[in-house]
This record gives C-alpha cells, sequence and structure tokens, in this order.
C-alpha cells in the first residue's frame, strides 16, 4: 500500500496538514504515538483568525475567551484591551482532538522510530514492527521530532525550556484572570511566567531561554506564590520550546517538518499552535500544488523573514525589560500591530515599523500627561490616543 502522505504526530500542525490533504482527496495516513486525545503541556492561547483558516466551529472546544491581556513588569501593571473574542484558551487534548477529527484520514496508534527517503517513496518505521510507504511525510512530532533526526534535518536547532501546571482556580482567581490572561516580565533573565484562564482551572508556566538550573520551578513557585495561585501537589510538566533560528532546513525532497518539528516557534512570545497550523496548511499547499519544493521557500518567506526580526526584537526586549515596558508594550499606538501579529495578519516588520513610528508621538503624550499630573493627564492621553489613532486600541495608562 503507498499512500499519498503520511503524517507523523497529530498535534494542530499534523492535523492541520492531514486536515487539508484529506480534504482535497488524498489518500492520508496519520500516526501518532499517544492515544487520543492527549495531554501537551500548553498554555493553550491562541487568536481567534488563526481558526478561521478552518471551514469548521471550535466552539464546543473554547474554554475562555478573552477581552484583555495584563502585562506586569515587577509591581508595575499595563493592561491592554482586545477587540472581542480575539484571543482564545483552549485544552489542548480537546483542541487537538478536535482538528484531527475532521480529518478524512486514517488513523494508526505508533511511535515512529524512522524515516528512509527513496528516489519515489519514503519509508516509515515504527517501534510497533510496522513499516509504511507513502510518495511523502510530513514531520509534525514536535520538539524532539524523530521524523527531523532520521530525516537528516536536525540541525540549528534552539530549544528554549518550560514548565507548565494546571491548577484548580478558586471563584476570586476566575473572576480576577477569567476574561483577562497575564503575563510576567523581568522575572528571569530571558522569558515570562503566565497566568491563563481555562474553564474551571488555570494555567500557569514559565519559559526561558538558557535558564540555570532549577531556575524556572524556583521562579515559577515565588512568582505564583504572590499572586495567590498555590503549586503545591499540583504537577509540573516540562518540555522544550523549538524557537527560530533562521537556519535550520525544514524539508527534503519529499518529507516535510511543520510546527514545533520544523523549529517555528515564535522567538518573542513562545507560541507555537499559530505557527503549527499555518505550517501544516502551507505543508498541505505545496504537495497539493505538485511543487512540494516550493515549501522551504513558504516558510523563509511567509514565516522566517518575520521571525528572524522577532529575534532581534526579542534580544533587545528581555535583556532591557524595563526599556521595553515602558516604551514598547505601554505603547498603545502599538498595540493593534501586536494583535494583528498574533492573528498572523502582519509580521515582526510592520510591528517594528509601527513601534518606532509612533515612538516620538507617544513620548510626547507621556511627557505632556506626566506633568499635568493624574487626572487631566489620563484625558490627555484618552484625547491624544483616541485622535492620533482613530479606530485603533487604546488604555489610559495609569
Ligand atoms: C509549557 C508550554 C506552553 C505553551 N503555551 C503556548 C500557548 O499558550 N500558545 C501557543 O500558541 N503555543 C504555546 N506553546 C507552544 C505550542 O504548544 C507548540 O508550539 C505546539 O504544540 C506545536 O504543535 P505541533 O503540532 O508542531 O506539535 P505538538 O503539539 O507537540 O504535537 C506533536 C505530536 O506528535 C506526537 N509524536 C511525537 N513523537 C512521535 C513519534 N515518534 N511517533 C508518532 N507520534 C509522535 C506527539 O504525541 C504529539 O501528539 C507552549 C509550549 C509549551 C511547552
Amino acid at each position: 500500500m503507498l499512500y499519498d502522505a503520511i503524517v507523523v504526530g497529530l498535534g494542530p500542525g499534523g492535523a492541520t496538514a492531514a486536515y487539508f490533504l484529506g480534504a482535497a482527496g488524498w489518500r492520508v495516513l496519520m500516526l501518532e504515538k499517544a492515544e487520543p486525545p492527549r495531554y501537551k503541556p500548553c498554555g493553550g492561547g491562541i487568536s481567534s483568525q488563526t481558526l478561521k483558516r478552518f471551514p469548521f466551529a471550535f466552539d464546543e472546544v473554547v474554554d475562555a475567551r478573552v477581552d484583555r491581556v495584563i502585562y506586569t513588569l515587577g509591581r508595575r501593571e499595563q493592561q491592554m484591551p482586545l477587540p472581542p473574542g480575539a484571543l482564545l484558551m483552549v485544552m489542548r487534548d480537546r483542541f487537538d482532538h478536535h482538528i484531527s477529527m475532521h480529518a478524512a484520514a486514517e488513523l494508526r496508534r505508533a511511535t515512529v522510530s524512522a524515516v528512509r527517503e527513496l528516489p519515489d517513496r519514503v519509508l516509515v518505521s515504527t517501534r510497533e514492527g510496522e513499516s509504511y510507504a507513502a510518495r511523502y511525510v510530513i514531520g509534525a512530532d514536535g520538539a524532539n521530532s524523530i521524523v527531523a533526526r532520521s530525516g537528516g534535518l536536525w540541525q540549528h536547532r534552539m530549544l528554549a525550556g518550560a514548565i507548565e501546571a494546571e491548577v484548580p482556580a478558586t471563584p476570586e482567581q476566575l473572576r480576577r484572570f477569567g476574561t483577562m490572561p497575564l503575563f510576567a516580565f523581568g522575572e528571569l533573565e530571558l522569558g515570562y511566567l503566565w497566568i491563563f484562564p481555562k474553564a474551571t482551572q488555570l494555567s500557569v508556566g514559565i519559559a526561558g531561554l538558557r535558564p540555570k538550573p532549577g531556575e524556572l520551578q524556583r521562579t515559577l513557585r515565588r512568582v505564583m506564590q504572590r499572586y495567590g495561585v498555590a503549586l503545591d501537589g499540583a504537577k509540573l510538566h516540562g518540555h522544550t520550546l523549538p524557537l527560530y533560528t533562521g537556519r535550520q532546513p525544514v524539508a527534503t525532497a519529499r518529507v516535510l517538518l511543520v510546527g514545533d518539528a520544523a523549529g517555528l516557534v515564535d522567538p518573542l512570545t513562545g507560541e507555537g499552535i499559530r505557527l503549527a497550523i499555518w505550517s501544516g496548511q502551507l505543508a498541505a499547499e505545496a504537495l497539493l500544488s505538485g511543487r512540494p519544493r516550493r515549501y522551504s521557500g513558504m516558510i523563509r518567506r511567509r514565516i522566517g523573514i518575520s521571525h528572524a526580526l522577532g529575534m532581534g526584537l526579542a534580544a533587545l526586549f528581555y535583556r532591557h525589560p524595563r526599556a521595553s515596558f515602558a516604551l514598547g508594550v505601554r505603547n498603545p499606538f502599538a498595540t493593534r500591530a501586536f494583535v494583528d501579529l498574533l492573528s498572523g495578519r502582519g509580521g515582526y516588520g510592520r510591528l517594528i515599523a509601527r513601534l518606532l513610528g509612533t515612538l516620538p508621538p507617544f513620548m510626547l503624550c507621556e511627557a505632556a500627561a506626566g506633568l499635568a499630573g493624574h487626572r487631566l493627564g489620563g484625558r490627555i492621553r484618552r484625547v491624544v490616543y483616541g485622535a492620533a489613532a482613530p479606530g485603533e486600541l487604546h488604555t489610559a495608562t495609569p
């Protein structure tokens, strides 16, 4: 039996690729090592815009819809309002399963151990002793991808560390964070912490590049204690985040990597669900067009260039959190560009241009508002931000 494509791994990347290939009538085999729906350590924050790539609804797997985000730096706090429903919270087991359930494809539970590419096909072997063949293989098997390793594509990787826990939420915590996820910066050198709401619990975690031994656990416990989130008895899940380096290969002639397997996690925000879905769709598009070699270029042009700029911004942001917080996070002129970025509608080039372009009016307004005192300053901000950026989201910064 020669399949048109074998998809290895059923996270959002693999499930998306399988969905679009199956919908086009391709004969697809999905191989997943865990019994679905499987747990995945993840904050589960995703923009609703991303889900518009699919012609089916996601309402039944959305845990929470948030209308603003809180950023903190030490004791300083900034709220960023979002367009209604722009950001959603999901539990990954149900979310990922939901996509793969829509895929018209054959599913087998199997752990892939190796892939071997031949001129006209790819052979896939599993730990269970089975062997399958397909014209193409999509490697969607996550951050430690066996497909990437055994297909000769495991090069130039940069892995950040992350820890996540699901904790039951008190009614008070659900009131506070229920529609308002929190990001805490400045608590570790190159990373951040989060508190994300789910239906009845909170997903809390920390991610960092090159953390010292034990630093992630210690910092997570310390900061969560400050927000009254008890971690005693909670299971801490550790995992890696494969950040984009711009140099990692993402495809051979017949093997295409998507999502974490391709190392596409956003360098500034650490989000990867959107990139997994996007690259899964691009891989399907490249195969369906009959020109799989287009895939690497598609990734470079549509995701890579923006991510390379994002890497520069991330280096600046995490090395100088105070200045970045004061001049970037608090700049209401830039919030729309950031929301667009999370929605896949604009890249880091646009965000950086927006940040730089709006810096002079932002600083002028902040200086005037600072001199005018608390009440008048608040009015100045509302009037200036509203007039200078009509239709833009803006906050009255305290
Ligand atoms: C702690 C943490 C928090 C995060 N929070 C967010 C967030 O809030 N928002 C966001 O957008 N991103 C977040 N991310 C990133 C996001 O989780 C990943 O980028 C995303 O899961 C990538 O999807 P994927 O389909 O590429 O891979 P995965 O979701 O990792 O799926 C890979 C699948 O492959 C299967 N598999 C692995 N090996 C094999 C094998 N050998 N054979 C068969 N099957 C195999 C696995 O069982 C799994 O089902 C977070 C990551 C971490 C670690």
